[in-house]
């Protein structure tokens, strides 16, 4: 009773101070929000009756803090336990649910030293049913001789007996089952945390405040779709009647998770188109045809169209906000260079901006090459930079000298100044973060913005995730281009690999030795390359050449000679981690061995294999599954070496691991759906689209009455793309 009374003023409480947190268990930057939540015990959640501050600590682990949090807390999945039989009936191997009572009920300890608990249930069927549950012997005070029990499980086909069954005790009337006889819902727990404890807690917090939970949708989106109200849709997913009804509650909030994303990106298109600048950034483009001219090849129609497109957004007064996707070895640079050219015919000045100091050093190279016939300036700023040449450069910037400037993100967050820039290229950064724009913006400027990316993605992932972002694309890949074969082979095949490298090498080629991903860990990684760098370079047919290292761990001037060395053709085989993954450009190598393959995304291993085949010579790619991998994970690398489209291989890799995995989370910036599935979902997507812009064209601002939860659930949830969006 005393704990019921606990939980009212809590209730009462709820909707004032549960909205200060965001509904959906955010990404990684709001994760210290959560632990500043757990320090101070003000979780709702302990409020309920059975959990206390002590287990309220236990959710605040799986970031859930309020009432809400906990209802939006959606199973992985559904256990269908509504086939009721009668134990004389029970056959082993089906998943089912017998209603009986609590036969005998014993604690009993194991050789092994452990107490498990043992009981047996009747159902007046003429048959007993035995229940097993390891170490659990607490259950005794539960399982009590003469109860009314409901058990949901399998019977094992040697013994007549459950083990670890789903249970309920039944006192009274049979009303809401949790646990068993229906679609019972399971979800992430934690330790210390029970599936009970969490199904028990979640029920408690929909009857208190499923009805209060404000509704981010607004009503007249809602009402045209006919979606279910939020609180059945709260209620249906985690205890649903029936499929129906769990797939109409899924549809709902799949259906908010996606609106409020399009949403997003539907304000941030609108605003964007806003800002006016006024001005064309692009010349009629004869430093582009002269540089053009001087090239030893044509382009090809794909990137003249870019082209096209590219100078036709930089004629137009409101900024550019384009993406440039293609293949890797499409030819982006030079697409990305002609666009550069445009604005400095203008005299304005264009950033290019790489991921690393390396790829900003070789891209310069490239591009000083390119930009020499026209008489173009193009200069390198990075850390690396000698402080007497890096001031000069500042100057030259300053006094708003026409130069093309690469170097890394360092370049807009730092104090260079680029008074007069007008075009901001991004090479292989997935998602030119909003901040960095409104860096750009402080300063004074706002440049148009073209982002390179090699990673090809599927299409309905480039809706979701860059809906504001227009797009050109470099599909066919230029000719001249040696073969690039990919071959799937097993660890067992390791020495005939190593005499494949070999034979390469004595033709005076190149090769590449990728070593596993672990996940996430760059310290495993290196430890990884530097254990097969020691294999190799001790391996006898390797001898006569020169083994490199490459990782992640190494200093930038460490990494810089290593990849040097290899450019120049003095180190023959270069060990490396994916830090090689991006944009390094050696036409001389022509092999890829990739180690562990199985444990990359296939749009990953696409982009290892881009490589290669960049000269005229013929190329492999090698893939060696690990001893671990499994027939299915076989299978994927068999993709891999029957299609070179990098969009199937996104699409495929898409439908195998979801979105988040696609690139790894580290470089993702990918939201994290809990209920989307964008291969499955695609209809939804559009048709969030469609209502998002819809929205936003009659209120870009939200500021009717009817779209303030909205307006608050996103800023809360994507606070930091909005603030050039709603607040200006
Ligand atoms: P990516 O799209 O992967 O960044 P790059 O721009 O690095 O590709 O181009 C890969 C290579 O192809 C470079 O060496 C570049 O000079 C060359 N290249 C680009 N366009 C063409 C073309 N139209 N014909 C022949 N070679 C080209
Ligand atoms: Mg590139």
């Amino acid at each position: 009773m005393a704990a019921r009374d606990r939980a009212i003023p809590a209730a009462r409480r709820m909707c004032e101070s549960d909205r200060t947190m965001p509904p959906v268990p955010p990404a990684p930057r709001r994760a210290s929000a959560s632990v500043r939540v757990s320090l101070e015990p003000s979780s709702r959640i302990q409020y309920l009756p059975g959990v206390g501050p002590k287990r309220a600590e236990l959710f605040v682990r799986l970031g859930l803090t309020s009432l809400e949090h906990l209802m939006r807390h959606y199973p992985r999945t559904w256990l269908d336990a509504r086939r009721f039989v009668r134990i004389a009936d029970l056959r082993p191997g089906e998943f089912v649910t017998v209603d009986g009572a609590v036969h005998s009920a014993a604690a009993i300890r194991t050789r092994s030293g452990r107490t498990d608990f043992i009981a047996a249930i009747e159902d007046g069927s003429g048959a007993h049913l035995g229940l097993y549950f390891f170490g659990q012997p607490f259950l005794a005070r539960t399982l009590r001789k003469g109860l009314r029990v409901l058990v949901s499980g399998e019977m094992d086909p040697f013994e007549r007996r459950m083990m670890n069954p789903l249970f309920e005790v039944v006192e009274g009337e049979v009303e809401a089952l949790l646990h068993v006889g229906r679609l019972v819902p399971v979800h992430a727990l934690t330790k210390g945390l029970t599936a009970r404890g969490m199904r028990r807690a979640v029920r408690l917090a929909l009857d208190e405040a499923a009805g209060r939970v404000p509704d981010p949708v607004p009503a007249e989106v809602a009402g045209a779709r006919g979606l279910v109200p939020l609180s059945e849709a709260l209620a249906q997913i985690h205890f649903p009647e029936d499929e129906q009804r769990l797939a109409a509650a899924r549809r709902r909030l799949a259906f908010e998770e996606l609106f409020l994303l399009q949403t997003v990106l539907e304000l941030r298109r609108f605003a964007l188109a806003q800002e006016g600048r006024g001005t064309s950034t692009a010349g009629e483009g004869r430093l582009a045809a002269r540089a053009v001219a001087a090239l030893p090849w044509r382009l090809t129609p794909d990137q003249q169209r870019a082209l096209e497109e590219i100078v036709g957004d930089m004629r137009r007064p409101a900024p550019m906000h384009r993406m440039l996707l293609g293949d890797v070895g499409s030819g982006k640079t030079v697409v990305a260079f002609l666009a550069a050219l445009h604005a400095m015919e203008q005299g304005h000045q264009v950033a290019f901006m790489a991921p690393t100091e390396i790829l900003a050093r070789q891209h310069g190279a490239t591009l000083e090459a390119l930009a020499a016939p026209v008489g173009a300036a193009v200069v390198v700023l990075t850390g690396a930079t000698p402080a007497a040449e890096r001031r000069a450069m500042a100057a030259r910037l300053e006094r708003g000298e026409p130069l093309l400037v690469l170097g890394t993100h360092a370049l807009i967050e730092e104090k260079v100044r680029i008074p007069d820039l007008a075009l901001a290229i991004v090479d292989e950064q997935h998602r030119f973060g909003v901040r960095q724009r409104a860096t750009l913006a402080q300063k004074g400027v706002i440049p148009d913005v073209l982002v390179l990316t090699a990673t090809p993605i599927p299409r309905t992932l480039m809706l979701a995730c860059y809906g504001d972002l227009a797009v050109s694309t470099l599909r066919a890949r230029p000719a001249g281009r040696g073969r690039l074969v990919t071959r799937v082979t097993g660890e067992e095949k390791f020495p005939q690999v190593v005499e494949f490298v070999a034979r390469e090498l004595a033709a005076g080629r190149q090769a590449f030795v990728v070593v596993p991903l672990i996940e996430e860990d760059g310290r495993a990684d290196a430890r990884a390359a530097e254990a097969e760098f020691e294999r190799l370079s001790g391996h006898p047919l390797l001898r006569p050449y020169k083994v490199g290292l490459l990782h992640g761990r190494l200093k930038v001037e460490a990494r810089q000679a290593a990849m040097d060395a290899f450019a120049r053709g003095e180190v023959h085989v270069l060990v490396t981690t994916t830090v090689v993954e991006v944009g390094v450009d050696v036409p001389n190598a022509t092999v890829m061995v990739v180690e562990n393959a199985e444990r990359f995304g296939l749009t990953q291993l696409h982009q290892l294999r881009g490589r290669v085949g960049r000269g005229a010579h013929r190329s492999v790619c090698v893939l060696v599954a690990g001893p671990a991998s499994t027939a299915v994970g076989r299978q994927r690398l068999d993709l891999m070496s029957t299609t070179d489209d990098g969009f199937k291989l996104a699409e495929a890799d898409l439908r195998l691991r979801g979105p988040g995995e696609m690139w790894g989370t580290r470089q993702s910036g990918l939201p994290r759906f809990r209920l989307v599935d964008l291969a499955r979902d695609e209809d939804l997507l559009e048709e969030t689209r469609a209502a998002a812009r819809t929205l936003v064209e009659s209120d870009p601002q939200l500021l009717a009455s009817g779209h303030d939860v909205l307006r608050q659930t996103l800023l809360l949830q994507y606070r930091e793309p909005l603030e050039v969006a709603l607040t200006g």
